[in-house]
């Protein structure tokens, strides 16, 4: 039988990167066995739900391309399920156990009559666990106000959902023991339960909600590759059998299983994600990089999208993060960009520099043939001719071009600026 299995976060603050890494180890699963994801709102407590939280999860899940399986239609869109929207099926499963002497009204609330005795509970992840009830008072299912309690609401709708796992944080297999006593008052079979470690900080505190680094849109606002993220947060508490860190999302979908998630709790390295990520751009083929990267250019890109993909092209390799490309490509779009006053001092007054510049200056304003691998003929055949070294024409070609003396390769940057950008600079240059 294909798997089913939700997501289901309480729309209380934005998503955290615990339960952003829930979901995918959901959406993988699913994904890897052919099964469904199901994404749910768990939005009963009104007093601390709200819309920001349920947009900060949708957008959170798009981006890092999770998408989900089913759900109510809205306005042509799948919606995914709000449980603020099925309060008529908790009633009923809340009657059905007061009809069946399981639960009792007092004071106006409903108590579901716990088993009070040691529950064992089988998990995939973290074994045979024995949690004693045997103290606990019986569960409130339903408060004075006619709304539901947590546990209730998430069982039956795992129950009417279909729920074959229930994959979810460690924070959870406390209440596990209440939930099988609830499928065993439904009359249910309950799900595999699989509850995956939690994630720490660096140096091993838990990863509270006000943590720096501890929310997605964090990720997402300093321009990090979702691939990259993905690929991180999957290897937070799971690890292949080779032990392969850099994947990409279909080697991610056809390893990922159950068996290889750790059980003791993870650390967040914020390292290891930069050096992901940086590997993740350089290596995801151009077209991927070109949809993401777009977006972070805005408005500068706008009036010649084609000049600024082959912008994007050329500095690939050299970003670290999508949110330094409008001031790494500035130059590419202004000819007033600014000097680095080091930079002209070092590079362009060098003894020399001026000369070779003109020099330079004049062989390109005759390469009829503008493509990197000419201009690169061009440059070595001059520095030969005037007996110095390429880099004696590189450094200061590099500081009248950019204004800086790093950044993307030469040559293709050359080209992509083109004949007139490129003689211009050098003119603007010599003139500094
Ligand atoms: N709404 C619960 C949470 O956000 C869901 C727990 C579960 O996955 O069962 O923690």
């Amino acid at each position: 039988m294909a798997p089913r299995v939700r997501f289901a976060p309480s729309p209380t603050g934005w998503l955290h990167v615990g339960g952003a890494r829930t979901a995918l180890f959901n959406w993988l699963y699913a994904r890897r066995h052919g099964g469904a994801f199901v994404l749910r709102i768990e939005d009963t407590d009104a007093a601390r739900n709200t819309e920001e939280a349920t947009r900060a999860i949708l957008s959170g899940l798009r981006w890092l391309g999770l998408d989900w399986d089913e759900g109510p239609e809205k306005g042509g869109d799948r919606g995914p399920y709000f449980q603020s929207a099925r309060k008529e099926i908790y009633r009923r499963y809340v009657q059905c156990l007061l009809d069946e002497n399981k639960a009792y009204q007092e004071k106006g609330v409903v108590r579901f009559r716990l088993p009070h005795k040691v529950v064992r509970v089988a998990d995939r992840i973290c074994g045979t666990v024995h949690i004693d009830l045997s103290a606990e008072p019986d569960l409130t299912v339903m408060r004075a106000d006619g709304s539901f309690i947590f546990h209730l609401v998430n069982v039956v709708d795992d129950l009417e959902m279909g729920i074959t796992h229930v994959i979810r944080g460690e924070d959870h297999l406390s209440n596990t023991p209440k939930h099988l006593a609830l499928y065993e008052a439904f009359g249910a079979t309950p799900p595999v339960f699989a509850h995956i470690p939690l994630i720490l900080n660096k140096d091993g505190s838990k990863m509270s909600k006000r943590d720096a680094g501890a929310s997605l849109g964090e990720y997402i606002a300093k321009g990090y590759a979702p691939d990259a993220l993905r690929n991180y947060l999957c290897l937070l508490g799971w690890s292949p059998k080779d032990n392969r860190e850099l994947m990409a999302l279909d080697e991610l979908i056809a390893r990922f299983d159950l068996d290889h998630v750790h059980r003791s709790s993870a650390r967040f390295d914020v390292e290891k994600l930069e050096w992901m990520n940086t590997r993740h751009m350089m290596d995801m083929p151009l077209a991927r990089f070109l949809e993401i990267a777009r977006p972070s250019l805005g408005e500068i890109a706008s009036s010649d999208p084609f000049y600024a993909d082959r912008v994007l092209a050329v500095v690939k390799d050299k970003v670290k993060h999508l949110s330094d490309l409008p001031e790494q490509t500035a130059y590419f779009f202004r000819d007033d960009f600014p000097l680095d006053p080091a930079a002209v001092e070092k590079v362009l007054r060098k003894p020399g520099a001026a000369d070779r510049l003109a020099a330079l200056r004049a062989r390109y304003a005759n390469t009829m043939d503008w493509t990197s691998t000419t201009l690169e003929t061009d440059l070595k055949a001059l520095a030969a001719e005037m007996g110095v070294k390429p880099a004696e024409f590189i450094h200061p070609c590099r500081v009248a071009i950019s204004g800086r003396t790093v950044g993307p390769s030469l040559y293709p940057m050359l080209e992509v600026l083109g004949k007139a950008r490129v003689l211009a600079r050098f003119d603007r240059a010599r003139a500094a």
